[in-house]
């Protein structure tokens, strides 16, 4: 075994038995199939043609800027495959970035981020100068801050790097933000990556990279051929088609997002972030005890402690789950906080 592998501590992706839900940044609601039809003796359409241009649609670009992947996950394998490292990133954001780079051998940088969440633009453009980063992930809103990034910084690191510049948008869809995929076309070096699992398709792993025709074309060198199962590609483009699914989960956690913050931000020993996502962040006194007290309750949360002193972060749940979240907070302050 090599060794950057024998030193990797995998994603842990363990499953807490609970009622309710709040830790993975799923949406709260689902797709209820009807009966859908694939010829399961064959292998799936290659370039998921069908998929791929509904969403190059939608994104108003061509389907060749579009590199479909299992999950963003695997798309990001894709990029620190094809380009190598070092790989740089702020800090704390996704843990994936750094995962598969040092599962694929290749060096991180990972910067602090400074005030409010937000890049660090000298300590980002001090880094870049002397790293020489072949790849930089930003996550924006980032999780788990829930904060966007300042668009100014942004585009002086897309001047300033030499290598790709990734802006990961898998919280865009609940963004008051604009979109940075128009600016594909201007800066040769952005990609834009998104994933359908935030919005309720988690199950099909679906995610997906847009830019330059060119470097997607190289980057679909290093995928699989098959890496998008038939039953993933035909739920996907009937959910995405029909539209109730996604709008629904939007509409209900931008306005449970509100009302959870603000629910939040009432009780005593609570620090509420703003969010342009579907979780909320948030510091405490005892964040530990307070975790595991919700959980006694049926309640997960996402223990951030070892990311951000004192942290957890809350997914927007359905309306009467967050009801019970704040009912259940609220009590667990008294003896906890
Ligand atoms: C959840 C998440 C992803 C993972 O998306 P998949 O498509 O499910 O692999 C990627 N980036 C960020 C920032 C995320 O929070």
């Amino acid at each position: 075994m090599r060794a950057n592998i024998r030193q990797l501590r995998p994603y842990s992706a363990v499953e807490i038995p609970c009622r309710i839900k709040l830790d993975a940044n799923e949406a709260p609601y689902g797709l209820v199939p009807g009966p859908i039809a694939v010829d399961t003796n064959r292998y799936p359409d290659p370039e998921a043609r069908e998929l791929r241009n509904h969403l190059a649609h939608t994104l108003n670009v061509d389907a060749e800027n579009i590199l479909l992947g299992n999950g963003s996950d695997e798309v990001i394998y894709h990029l620190i495959t094809s380009l190598g490292g070092p790989v740089l990133y702020p800090m704390p954001t996704f843990v994936m970035y750094g995962i598969i780079a040092q599962t694929l051998g290749e060096t991180s940088v990972a910067v602090p981020l400074g005030d409010d969440f937000d890049l660090d633009t000298n300590a980002m453009t001090e880094a870049i100068r002397r790293h020489n980063p072949k790849v930089i992930f930003m996550s924006s809103p980032n999780n788990p801050t829930g904060n966007s990034f300042n668009r100014e910084t942004i585009l002086e690191i897309l001047s300033l790097s030499r290598g790709i510049v990734v802006i990961d948008e898998a919280y865009q869809p609940y963004s008051p933000r604009p979109s940075v995929v128009p600016m594909i076309s201007r800066y040769n070096n952005l990609y834009v990556m998104r994933t359908l699992s935030k919005v309720g398709l988690a199950a099909l792993r679906v995610g997906f990279l847009v830019g330059a025709a060119e470097g997607i074309e190289e980057l679909n060198k290093v995928r699989l051929p098959y890496n998008v199962n038939a039953l993933s590609q035909r739920m996907a483009l009937m959910a995405l088609q029909d539209g109730r699914l996604t709008e629904q989960n939007t509409k209900t956690v931008i306005a449970e997002r509100q009302r959870l913050f603000e629910g939040l931000s009432r009780l005593d020993g609570i620090t509420a972030y703003p969010s342009d996502a579907n979780f909320i962040l948030i510091k405490t006194a005892n964040a530990k005890t307070l975790h595991q007290r919700l959980l006694q309750s049926g309640i997960l949360l996402k223990d951030m402690t070892s990311a951000l002193e004192n942290c957890l972060r809350i997914t927007i749940g359905r309306p009467e789950e967050n009801t019970e979240l704040l009912k259940a907070m609220a009590e667990a302050r008294g003896t906890t906080l």
